[in-house]
């Protein structure tokens, strides 16, 4: 009988998140050991869910379950949430005994107070205690950090392919087909990475046209190759002040080492090539909010990817929403903004009060202030709503939520930040984005899905946060340079690992 072990530590951090995320925030979200691993994430279409789907299938494997815990993206996680996780490694698998390989769900961007590669340190812990011998595979998110720490120590890394994240589930059944492989000595992976040196902003970096969409099909055509297991480019989440940030791709082959290469280098000199079509225009919120009201269509989205909680952003900035009133609009708009304590009051006011409510930036102190709005509350809900798009069932939560109706704008007051995977949190406020003009939405992509079939239109806006689209805008005085699109680069190294 094989032991396989399984486990999953997931944080996406930003490093101009201001908020470090504690070890609380884990146990929030949540943090299972054991059979609670297999019962609360062996389904689902997450990676586990893919490693124990293929494991499954061996009648000589046996899974080993070690723990699973994620808490949402944001600030870098701090030292004791990073002694917890990287101590229930070491002492899960000193525990479990003899192991034949190790499946790791990891996220890849993953910060702390105290290393700027937990991952890294992480697989690097698994690999002191296995030994060289045993296969460890990781899956990580394309907006991982592709580092030295973590290439050397992992036998095989495979990310995602698609952004926005639907195939978590493949990606983990990827990882454990070649584990598998490898334990049963049907494969030997060797694995190449190619770094680009470049920093690309994650709005183009989806696969619904665009640059990815090509390196993608390419990525494809490669896995086809004879002796090619697996392809992953990883554009990586641009907020990552840390030296060895940039764009990579990493390709596992059997036993051919220049194939991997070869492969590694290619993907990573198309990103090079491509790196202008990652850029796309920025705009001002007052020229964004001028250019919709000049255009056609009905509804126009306002792309506030600075705020976005699922780039690390706290949700609670308030500029779009200033950016509204100064610009005194006379047409529908809707703008969110998390505020719980706003979000008590016009809630205890009671639908129909008129009520004024200091607004936004609470928890993003160093971006702004909250300013002052009075208008009606039109409607309060629990703010828990289902996800309809991407992760379809999952449950959000954004505690109490307020629609507060000022002038023309629907402001929703939220408790906490969600992700916003499609309108889920607006349609649990019943707002019916429709019915507006001008719609601030606040990620990098999703739009482009859950909006396509009411406009084409979309601003990306320049405003300041932790997750801006304008990345000229954050000082990143720790990355190594040169590096596009901060320096003129004319000869780019593509940087090459091999093992
Ligand atoms: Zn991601």
């Amino acid at each position: 009988m094989k032991r396989i072990v399984i486990l999953e530590a997931i944080q996406e951090s930003n490093s101009y998140c201001y908020v470090n995320y504690e070890l609380k925030d884990f146990y929030d979200h949540y943090y299972y050991y054991g059979e609670d691993v297999m019962k609360y994430r062996g389904h689902a279409g997450t990676e586990v869910h893919g490693f124990v789907d293929i494991l499954s299938q061996e009648e000589d494997i046996e899974i080993v379950p070690l723990f699973a815990t994620h808490a949402t993206s944001g600030g870098a996680i701090s030292a004791e949430a990073y002694e917890k996780i990287a101590g229930d490694i070491r002492e899960g698998l000193q525990k479990a005994g003899h192991v034949d390989g190790i499946c790791a769900a990891l996220h890849g961007a993953m910060l702390s107070v105290s290393s700027d590669d937990p991952e890294g340190d992480f697989l690097q812990i698994m690999r002191e205690i296995v030994g060289e011998e045993v296969p460890i595979f990781a899956t990580m998110d394309l907006h991982g950090n592709i580092t030295r720490k973590k290439f050397e120590n992992a036998t095989g890394i495979v990310g995602f392919r698609h952004y926005p994240h639907d195939d978590s589930f493949q990606t983990g059944q990827r990882a454990a087909r070649l584990l598998v492989k490898t334990v049963k000595g049907e494969i030997q992976p060797v694995m190449a990475l190619g770094k680009a040196p470049m920093l690309v902003p994650c709005n183009t970096g989806t696969i619904g046209g665009g640059p990815m969409e090509e390196i993608l099909k390419n990525e494809d055509r490669m896995e086809e190759e004879k002796g090619i297991l697996a392809v992953t480019v990883f554009p990586v989440q641009p907020w990552l002040n840390v030296p060895e940030t940039g764009f990579a791709a990493v390709v596992i082959a059997d036993g051919e080492k220049e194939q991997a290469i070869s492969c590694a280098q290619t993907l990573a000199r198309m990103g090079w090539e491509l790196k202008e079509k990652f850029e796309r225009e920025i705009v001002p919120p007052a020229k964004a909010i001028e250019l919709a009201l000049e255009a056609e269509e009905d509804n126009v989205i306002l792309v506030d990817t600075a705020d976005a909680p699922g780039g690390g952003s706290t949700g609670d900035s308030n500029i779009m929403l200033k950016a509204l009133l100064e610009a005194k609009v006379t047409v529908p708009c809707c703008v969110s903004v998390v505020d719980s304590e706003a979000a008590d009051k016009a809630a205890r006011a009671g639908i129909g009060a008129k009520v004024t409510v200091s607004v936004g930036n609470k928890i993003d102190v160093r971006r702004g202030t909250p300013i002052e709005v009075t208008g009606t509350v039109r409607r309060i809900s629990d703010g828990r709503f289902v996800y309809a798009g991407l992760f379809a069932g999952s449950v959000g939560d954004m505690g109490t939520t307020v629609v507060l109706q000022v002038g023309e704008i629907a402001l929703m007051i939220s408790s906490r930040a969600t992700y916003e995977w499609d309108d889920g949190q607006y349609r649990c406020a019943g707002v019916n984005v429709s019915d507006y003009k001008m719609i601030v939405i606040k990620n990098p992509m999703s739009y482009q899905k859950t909006y396509q079939h009411i406009t084409k239109r979309a601003y990306i806006l320049d405003t300041p946060g932790p997750s801006s689209a304008n990345l000229k805008s954050f000082p990143f005085e720790r990355i190594n340079h040169p590096k596009y699109p901060f320096d003129q680069i004319e000869n780019p190294v593509i940087e090459t690992l091999v093992k």
